[in-house]
Formats: C-alpha cells, sequence, structure tokens
C-alpha cells in the first residue's frame, strides 16, 4: 500500500508526492481543511515516504511494509498512547513532565492547548539530528490549539529549520493561524470528500442500505471520519428531541404559546451527556440549515433528506425571522458551552430564546 489507498482530496495527493518527486520538501507545511478528511493521515503517509527503505531518488511513493514504513506507524501509536495517559493526570502540573520526542512524532492537546513545555520540547529534539530515521516529521494537530505563550517558540523553529525535519502544522482553516506562522509554511488545501467516493466507502462498510444511502451520505458532509462512524439508527435517535422542539415551534403560530415543558424536556435529552453536547449541537444547527435551505427551496443542500416534507412545512410557517433567531440561540448555546457553563444552561437559554422569538410568543 502507498498513497493510493488514501481517499479523495486527489490534489493534496499530488501536491505532497510531487515534492517527494522532485526532492523539494520545504520545511514546514500547514495542511488545512475540513474535519475528517484525512489531513492526519496523509501526514503520516508522508512521513512515511520521507523515511521508506524501498523509495528511490526520485520516487514518490512509500511501500508501508519495509522497518521504517513500521517504524513510523510504531512511533505515532506509542505517541497517541503517551498523550492519553497523560490526559488522565489530575495535577496539571504534572502532565508535560518528562516528554520524550520520537523521530516523528505527533503532537496533539494534552489539555484543551498544545503546552508551552510541548514546544520546547520540539525545539531541543528538533535541533539534534534524527535518532533512528533519516528524517525528522513533527506533525502538530491541531496548530490552532497551540498556547499563545508557545507560538513565538515555534516561530523560532520554524526560522531555522533543521535540514533533516519536516513539521506539518493542521489545521481546519489557516486565516486562524497567526500571519507570521503562516508565512513560513507552504500550504496544502483539503477540501470535502466527494460524495461518491463517501458513498463507495459506505457500501463497502454495508454501513448503510441502499435506500438510506443517500441520508447517509448526506450526512457524512464529505468527512470521511464521520462516514465512517455514522450509524443511522443512532443518529435518528439523537435527532429525536430536536424534531420534537422545531415541531412545537412551528406549532406554536396556531395553538398559542409554545409548549414549555414540552421544550424544556427536549432540552434535557439533549444536555444529559456533556460528551455528547457538541455532536448534539452539530445536529442542532443541520437542522437548522435544512429549514434555510427547504424554505428558499434548495433541496440539493438539505442534509435530512428523510425530514424533506416536514422541514419544508416547519419552515414555512417559522419563516426566515424565526430560523435565524434559532440560529443565534444556538450560537449563544454554543458560546455558553465552550466558556465550560453547565450546557444544560445553555440550551435552556435557547428555550427561552426560541420561545420569545416564536410567532405568537
Ligand atoms: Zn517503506
Amino acid at each position: 500500500m502507498g498513497f493510493e489507498s488514501f481517499l479523495g482530496n486527489p490534489l493534496a495527493v499530488q501536491t505532497v508526492r510531487q515534492m517527494l518527486a522532485k526532492e523539494h520538501v520545504p520545511g514546514a507545511l500547514i495542511f488545512s481543511g475540513p474535519e475528517g478528511v484525512g489531513k492526519k493521515t496523509l501526514a503520516v503517509m508522508f512521513a512515511k515516504a520521507l523515511n521508506c527503505e524501498r523509495r528511490k531518488p526520485d520516487g514518490d511513493d512509500f511501500c508501508g511494509e519495509c522497518a521504517r514504513c513500521r517504524k513510523v506507524d510504531e512511533m505515532i501509536q506509542t505517541a497517541r498512547e503517551d498523550l492519553e495517559r497523560r490526559r488522565q493526570i489530575k495535577e496539571a502540573a504534572r502532565r508535560a513532565e518528562g516528554l520524550i520526542y520520537f523521530d516523528v512524532q505527533l503532537i496533539e492537546p494534552i489539555t484543551r492547548y498544545i503546552l508551552v513545555e510541548q514546544i520546547r520540547r520540539l525545539r531541543v529534539t528538533a535541533a539534534s539530528r534524527p535518532f533512528e530515521l533519516p528524517r525528522n516529521v513533527y506533525v502538530i494537530d491541531p496548530a490552532q490549539a497551540i498556547h499563545w505563550q508557545a507560538v513565538d517558540l515555534l516561530l523560532k523553529v520554524l526560522e531555522e529549520p533543521p535540514a533533516t525535519a519536516v513539521f506539518i502544522l493542521i489545521c481546519p482553516n489557516a486565516g486562524e493561524l497567526r500571519a507570521t506562522l503562516r508565512s513560513r509554511c507552504q500550504r496544502v488545501r483539503y477540501l470535502p470528500v466527494e460524495d461518491q467516493i463517501i458513498a463507495r466507502l459506505l457500501r463497502e462498510g454495508k454501513r448503510a442500505g441502499q435506500d438510506e444511502m443517500d441520508l447517509a451520505v448526506r450526512l457524512a458532509e464529505g468527512s470521511i471520519a464521520r462516514a465512517k462512524a455514522l450509524d443511522l439508527e443512532d443518529y435518528r435517535r439523537r435527532r429525536q428531541p430536536w424534531i420534537d422542539y422545531i415541531e412545537a415551534l412551528a406549532a406554536a403560530p396556531e395553538t398559542g404559546p409554545p409548549d414549555w415543558s414540552r421544550l424544556f424536556d427536549a432540552t434535557r435529552t439533549i444536555g444529559r451527556e456533556r460528551g455528547e453536547f457538541e455532536a448534539a449541537l452539530h445536529i442542532g444547527y443541520t437542522l437548522l440549515r435544512d429549514l434555510s435551505e427547504a424554505l428558499t427551496g434548495r433541496v440539493e443542500g438539505v442534509s435530512n433528506l428523510d425530514l424533506l416534507p416536514r422541514l419544508k412545512a416547519w419552515s414555512s410557517r417559522l419563516g426566515f425571522r424565526n430560523i435565524a433567531r434559532l440560529k443565534e440561540g444556538l450560537d449563544e448555546a454554543y458560546r455558553l458551552q465552550i466558556r465550560n457553563v453547565n450546557p444544560q444552561m445553555g440550551l435552556d437559554a435557547l428555550a427561552v430564546e426560541a420561545a420569545e422569538s416564536s410567532p405568537r410568543g
């Protein structure tokens, strides 16, 4: 196996393969684009290709089987386990203690941030020659999580990158990174993966019957990771409280004020488990976007295809103004969540907001 096994984003693959073929590999790269399209996977493949025993001088692929290719997998796996172990450490001050970096190293947040100590260790390791492999590759994911106090330190490393090292900064949107960082990196852009590739993946994994395929492809939204994790039954279960909620709001114009108890019951179901909150919010945002798309007749933009007739009915009852206000309420719930406030509060605030903004509420 080699780059052939990578799904989607042919331009990104072509870009890195050309770097290899021409032996013109920049010291620092930014891989930017949506979540779940394989940015980290390609970064690890690139690390293998840079080190593969069987790659010829002008070769642009890796074997995935030689000792060095396997070493890269081993290093990445060990780094993953080490990061996970550190995240469990209760005392914050001890989480970055005794960091050891391999020649190919994955650098991810231990807390909400990639800590100053992690970047300090990177600087020390990058300054010395690789230990077991010909090339050092440092994969930083996501780069926007680097603690602000560590950005200058990373800049110093990137100013004089060692000839044997390649830094790969992964992020959803390069615009979130400081301009001084961006200017030192060559950018490789990723796009959502084409629907036909997602459909093929789903068919191979038998993730959905043919009748459900269209819905599954839309829900994957161009993300390989989401397509692989997709469980339609589970999705429908999680979506139900939102449906009840929107249905109650859409019904409000004719039945008087919205049914408060029903709204709060729905929000309680949604906010029960904190870990599920982000996923639940995503469902909410997708439904609100679907409402706008349904209202303007852009059916091709609707994700929840199985709800189309109901989406049309709800959206015409709610109208643009209320859909926009619902979205503002959801934005507010999201802001509360990232401020580490009890997510339940955020969703109750959303219920209040939505009720106040309903046509005759
Ligand atoms: Zn190899």
